[in-house]
């Protein structure tokens, strides 16, 4: 692994990724989702007892300290239990797919603060070693809220999206200009069904008699400064703005796919 310094801490809680394909000697388990997790405990000892407490039922691959230490508590070939009940773009067994990781932060129970520098450095240099070794596209780089939004509100409004996007994990657009001045107005029937579909296209489950949740969870990470579930004409902005990220970026992974494909058919013909 890239020059990270990462030291050994093995959970029980893990099981195998994919016991069906294993047993018909299908070849490696789909791994193309990184899913962030702030531990929301009071101490770093009391995240990690409790992540390998064969009780707990609970664990995630990694586990990043305030003062940027990493910890391997499950190795990515094995399935961890971090996600629980969770979807993203219709897809709900989000632990046999994806790579979690727990980044140190007492959360919003017990006095949620900003994420330190050395401790973000090294949430990214692990992220985007993972990100090039499982080849995982930025758009599958979410948030725990964004998969549970109901019942999750991790990492939170603290944590640095923007500066994470920027050295190509996940998806930040830089807002518009005009979209500031939209904040707080209402939207209209029209807008309204375009954001439904816009967060669905993102990926988020929405109930349409109950937006607040999954609003909440997109305002938490890509408008900060204010997560109060509202539809307001800003959030209906910057959710045409994000799914619009996010269409090209599949597209482009789309095209990149065929080239390969079409690589491999020159190399066998
Ligand atoms: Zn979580």
């Amino acid at each position: 692994m890239s020059g990270l310094d990462i030291s050994e801490r093995p959970s029980p809680n893990h099981d195998s990724r994919d016991d069906v394909a294993e047993s018909l000697g299908a070849g490696t388990p789909r791994i193309d989702m990184l899913v962030l997790h702030y531990t929301g405990m009071q101490s770093a000892d009391a995240a990690l007892d409790r992540l390998c407490d064969p009780t707990a039922r609970v664990s995630a691959h990694y586990v990043i300290e305030e003062d940027g230490a990493i910890w391997r508590l499950v190795p990515e070939e094995r399935r961890a239990w971090h996600a629980g009940v969770s979807s993203w773009l219709g897809e709900t067994t989000l632990n046999t797919v994806s790579i979690g990781i727990e980044i140190v932060n007492p959360g919003h129970e017990w006095g949620y603060r900003p994420f330190p520098e050395v401790q973000m450095e090294v949430v990214e240099a692990l992220c985007r070693d993972i990100m090039e070794r499982r080849r995982i596209p930025a758009h599958r780089v979410v948030g725990h809220s964004d998969i549970a939004p109901t019942r999750k509100s991790d990492p939170g409004e603290l944590f640095d999206w923007r500066r994470l996007a920027r050295a190509g994990i996940g998806l930040w657009p830089e807002p518009s200009a005009e979209l500031r001045e939209r904040r707080g107005r209402g939207v209209g029937i029209v807008e309204r069904a375009a954001a439904l579909s816009d967060l669905a296209r993102i990926g988020y489950q929405v109930e349409p008699s109950n937006l607040t949740p999954a609003v909440t969870a997109f305002q938490r990470r890509f408008r900060p400064e204010r997560w109060d579930g509202r539809l307001d004409g800003e959030t209906a902005g910057r959710l045409s703005e994000v799914r619009q990220a996010v269409e090209v970026v599949q597209a482009t992974e789309e095209a990149a796919r065929r080239d390969r494909f079409r690589g491999y058919h020159r190399r066998v013909n």
